[in-house]
């Protein structure tokens, strides 16, 4: 009989190795938005749209608010089956890597490995709060006028005077500085560009 337990624990470890694997990219449900910046450079949110100069971010509804990233072409494709039919929008079923936390999540689709493009930076803009509506299946881009540690988790992201824009990730810690800022215009924040021109992520440290 004794035999046996090395075969069970053998098999134990496989097991969980493998469930860490097939966990690592998931399906996540729902509605996509585009937030994108005006010739004023005035931050604005579209539900429906086939072109994205800015990021895409999707409102889960797992209850997660995510940046979507991935290779351009397939972003393309994203974009091109985002649009509504008969008036209703489809909710999308996207499959990708999620990492982040509840104050800055995002989502990789298959195509992109983030850790093929680091370029170390420092940026310069205005940081705003992304804050999820996920009954309306929107979000709200606000310049908040003091901390915002307080209010319910959203997202972040950083816009320049040149017109980019990036969506901010970083530990929680390095997040929650950010959201005790109280001054949110004209702020240098240093940290890793990563994805591509079809969505930055400003990976802070
Ligand atoms: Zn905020």
């Amino acid at each position: 009989m004794l035999y046996i337990f090395p075969i069970l624990f053998a098999l134990g470890v496989f097991s969980l190795t493998s469930f860490a694997q097939t966990d690592d990219e998931q399906i996540v449900r729902g509605q996509i938005v585009c937030v994108q910046l005006d010739e004023t450079g005035t931050a604005g949110v579209s539900e429906e749209f086939t072109e994205c100069s800015g990021l895409i971010y999707l409102l889960g509804v797992d209850g997660n608010l995510y940046s979507l990233h991935g290779s351009e072409e397939e972003m393309q494709k994203i974009k091109q089956g985002s649009k509504s039919r008969m008036g209703y929008r489809l909710p999308l079923r996207l499959k990708g890597k999620t990492v982040g936390h509840q104050r800055a999540w995002q989502i990789y689709t298959p195509s992109l490995d983030p850790e093929d493009s680091s370029i170390k930076t420092l940026v310069t803009g205005t940081v705003l709060c992304l804050f999820p509506n996920y009954n309306a299946g929107t979000v709200n881009p606000k310049v908040a006028d003091g901390p915002c540690n307080e209010a319910e988790p959203h997202a972040h992201f950083i816009k320049t005077d040149e017109g980019k824009i990036y969506a901010l990730q970083g530990s929680l810690e390095d997040i929650e500085s950010i959201e005790k800022t109280p001054d949110r215009e004209n702020i240098t924040l240093t940290g890793v560009l990563k994805a591509n021109n079809s969505g930055w992520i400003l990976y802070v440290n």
